[in-house]
């Protein structure tokens, strides 16, 4: 299988072409350093994404909380999450940081406010 993969590790935005079987890269063609080899070859086999969002607020008919994914979470699981942060409901106060939902899709990673409301 055949992939071009844009680097978003620097804004020159190579387009690069990652040929290989399943998760393994065969070859990996159109980088003009290093480090877009590694963001490639990382996308190919095993893509990610930090998610960002809201979450409805306990009590307010209006107002949403702003969240986002500790670290990167798995493409494929992003649904998924936003299945959960659609169904959740914070409970104010809140302080940046604050974990929102725990361990969300099993995935180990932490939703967590990036804002203060009290
Ligand atoms: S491959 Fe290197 S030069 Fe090209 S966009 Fe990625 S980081 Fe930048």
């Amino acid at each position: 299988m055949k992939k071009e993969i844009i680097c978003t590790v620097c804004p020159r935005g190579c387009h690069i072409q990652v040929e290989g079987e399943g998760d393994n890269v065969i070859s990996v063609e159109g980088n003009a350093c290093k480090r877009g080899f590694t963001y490639a070859s990382a996308e190919f086999s095993h893509p990610v994404r930090i998610l960002t969002t809201t979450v409805k607020i306990k009590g307010a008919s209006h107002d949403l909380l702003p969240v986002r994914s500790q670290s990167p979470l798995p493409k494929e699981k992003l649904f998924e999450c936003m299945d959960i942060i659609r169904g959740a409901e914070a409970t104010l106060p809140v302080k940046c940081g604050d974990v929102i939902i725990p361990d969300i899709a099993s995935t180990g990673i932490n939703i967590v406010a990036t804002k203060n409301i009290d």
